[in-house]
């Protein structure tokens, strides 16, 4: 697709575009009907960095800092396994300091006794600390870049890089993880031009699992004045990344679920395929406030029931391989 045309898909109206239908073919042609359910881990909500938009950002000193230990780590993986997840997301914040001896050790002990896939989902790290990540059982790893214009990737992450967040990113594909990246949509400055490059980046990049959300102004950010009103602006570029990106894995993210109440449904019925239900444990998952307005309260098992009866509903499949990229496999 031209740039002008999805500058105007992402412009007009989807009622009469057909936008969230023809994306809804390509993702039925392309990747089928499976749904994959991935378990979400936010393991550590400690943070060095100082990104405006997160509710983790250092300068919030109004919450309780945790990081799990390996014991709550471990029964949580075996409590994604028990549910029939076939795969796990870790997910922190970027701590200065970190026992990876400790936490390699870790990863092991869960890939032998679970044998799940395991995703990372912890911020930019050295070179050498992927490959070793990756040779104790992680293969896939998540990191937005946020946006790919460079002056609101330096405003919005004033301590990060913008050249090495894609250096990090080129290292993940080097060492054979399945990469995934994604944006937020609606954030302060934004145009739909710059939209309209992300998705053509996440193209040229060959990302094989697209996260798109809503940005969602946090009343402990700087950002909190910001306009909020951004569900259906994302759930148009999650449709148009669908159809540019057919073969990627993409996900009804939970920021989706934040703003709308049938946030995930109508991400499900618009090109996603993929759900990372939250499985923390309640006493930390209330302390991992990115933004407002995410569901603590919903139990483990009782929203896998939930997700169970949805992906019915919708007339689709629970996915239990595990939902391998295809734009990795080439197929
Ligand atoms: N520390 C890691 C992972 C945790 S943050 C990292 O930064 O990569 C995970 C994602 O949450 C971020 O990539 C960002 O896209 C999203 N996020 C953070 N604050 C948000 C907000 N206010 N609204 C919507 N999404 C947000
Ligand atoms: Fe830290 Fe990630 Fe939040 Fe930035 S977005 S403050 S790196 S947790």
């Amino acid at each position: 697709m031209e740039k002008s045309e999805i500058i105007e898909l992402l412009k007009e109206n989807p009622a009469e575009t057909g936008l969230f239908k023809k994306a809804d073919e390509v993702r039925k042609k392309y990747v089928g009907d499976d749904i994959y359910l991935r378990g979400l881990i936010e393991f550590s909500n400690i943070c060095h960095r100082n990104c405006l938009y997160c509710g983790l950002r250092r300068d919030n000193k109004i919450i309780h800092r945790y990081l799990m230990s390996d014991d709550e780590i471990f029964e949580t993986a075996v409590l994604a396994k028990k549910l029939g997840y076939t795969s796990i997301v870790f997910q922190s914040g970027e701590p200065l300091s970190f026992n990876i001896k400790k936490f390699l050790e870790l990863l092991k002990r869960i890939k032998n006794e679970t044998g799940l896939v395991i995703t990372l989902s912890m911020g930019e790290l050295k070179k050498e600390d992927y490959l070793l990540l990756k040779e104790a059982g992680a293969s896939r790893y998540l990191m937005r870049f946020e946006t790919s214009d460079r002056n609101l990737y330096s405003y919005l992450k004033p301590d990060s890089k913008y050249e090495r967040r894609f250096e990090c990113l080129s290292w993940l594909r080097e060492l054979g993880f399945e990469v995934g990246s994604g944006i937020m949509v609606g954030l302060p400055g934004q145009s739909i031009e710059s939209i309209a490059d992300d998705i053509m980046l996440f193209d040229k990049l060959k990302i094989d699992m697209i996260g798109i959300g809503p940005f969602i102004s946090n009343p402990e950010t700087p950002l909190k004045n910001f306009n909020n009103n951004n569900f259906e602006l994302a759930i148009k570029t999650l449709a148009v990344t669908r159809i540019v990106c057919p073969k990627s894995n993409i996900p009804a993210t939970s920021a989706m679920e934040a703003l709308d109440d049938n946030g995930r449904e109508k991400a499900l019925m618009a090109g996603a395929n993929v759900i990372m239900p939250n499985i923390t444990p309640y006493n930390f998952k209330d302390k991992y406030i990115l933004y407002p307005g995410k569901s603590i309260f919903d139990e483990p098992y009782e929203y896998s029931v939930y997700l169970r009866n949805l992906i019915e509903k919708l007339g689709r499949k629970w996915g239990k391989g595990p939902g391998n990229s295809r734009v990795k496999e080439g197929l």
